[in-house]
């Protein structure tokens, strides 16, 4: 049952201007209908290539919004039924994680996930009867394990998780924002992605070393069921994860390397809990060992659904990265 409720699929990008100079050589290929990945090891043309399967693959020349139909849209459909969901886009610096996520204006075709799925939402709240939304947003960042409020009025002060015996895990303070369409959502959005850390610390994008949160809060009231079951609640968590390189590999010493063992603890932590959850024979699920598998403990398992899309590089010079991704991605499903 578990495995149902967690999707893990890859998606490789085309090369870019870079790997073409570089004369990269082309090391991921894919079996669109059998859903698997193959990845060759650069100069060694006797080994045969590393296989793997997932629940979707998707090629260099393939669409986000093929990618939404096919899989994000059964997951954010749930979210205004009162389900939560959560999507993550996992991978180096690099690899394709915010166009997946984000994505890109034209072709209309390659527009993100994101506004895709606020799209789906005020879509799906314009065309329910009998039923009244709340809709309220939340943006939060996981910095060296410490949380911060991106859509609050002091985005630099340090915010608590708590625990409530009803409401579960939950950050003490976090502002919510309500929210009547996809434009306001898209506003709110852009206004928090300006206050991550990474914005002013660093200017180069090589550095995305936050996680961060974007959550969508639904209340639904049902007007015309008897009063028990007419509310229910939905949230759907888009998150962006921190590079997947090994920071630690680089060099990094003091403050970076500080920051590239915690990116790195919070990520095995993730791949655990998903893994414990694709088993399903775990009794534990280790959600405690990061603020942000502790966070989501709402939103990982149980009755939730989570997509979780492994973003690849297909040159040879990225090759370790990739395999590290694949096995990661691979452990996941
Ligand atoms: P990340 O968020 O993982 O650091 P990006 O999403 O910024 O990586 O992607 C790196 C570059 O590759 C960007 O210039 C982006 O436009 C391009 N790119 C990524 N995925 C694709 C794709 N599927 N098709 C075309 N270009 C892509």
């Amino acid at each position: 049952m578990a495995s149902e409720s967690v999707k893990v699929i890859v998606r490789c990008r085309p090369m870019n201007d870079r790997e073409k100079a570089l004369n990269c050589k082309t090391v991921v290929s894919v079996e669109l209908s059998r859903c698997q990945c193959f990845i060759e090891k650069p100069g060694a043309t006797e080994e045969p290539p590393k296989q793997f399967t997932f629940d979707g693959t998707y090629f260099t020349h393939q669409y986000t919004e093929q990618m939404y139909n096919e899989i994000a849209y059964p997951l954010v459909e749930g979210v205004t039924e009162g389900y939560n969901g959560t999507i993550f886009a996992y991978g180096q610096t690099g690899s394709g994680k915010s166009f997946t996520m984000q994505g890109v204006a034209e072709p209309p075709a390659q527009r993100g996930i994101i506004p895709r799925a606020f799209e789906h939402i005020f879509e799906s709240i314009q065309c329910a009867e009998n039923t009244k939304f709340l809709v309220r947003a939340s943006y939060l960042e996981i910095y060296n394990e410490e949380i911060r409020d991106l859509l609050g009025t002091d985005t630099k002060h340090k915010l608590e998780l708590k625990e409530h015996p009803e409401r579960g895990v939950y950050v003490r303070d976090l502002s919510m924002h309500t929210v009547h369409s996809v434009g306001e959502c898209e506003r709110i959005m852009e206004q928090g992605w300006k206050n991550r850390s990474v914005g002013y610390t660093l200017m180069n994008k090589d550095s995305s070393r936050s996680h961060s949160i974007f959550t969508i809060h639904l209340e639904i009231c049902n007007t015309d069921v008897a009063e028990e079951d007419h509310l229910r609640a939905g949230k759907l968590n888009l998150v962006d994860l921190a590079g997947s390189e090994r920071q630690s590999k680089t060099g990094a010493t003091g403050e970076r390397l500080r920051e590239a063992t915690k990116i790195n603890l919070s990520l095995s932590a993730l791949g655990n809990v998903i893994s414990a959850l694709v088993d399903g024979r775990s009794k534990h699920i280790p959600y405690r060992d990061s603020k942000l598998t502790r966070l989501l403990q709402d939103s990982l398992g149980g009755n939730t659904r989570t997509l979780m899309v492994a973003c690849l590089s297909p040159a040879d010079n990225n090759y370790e990265e990739s395999l590290s991704t694949l096995r990661y991605a691979n452990r996941a499903k």
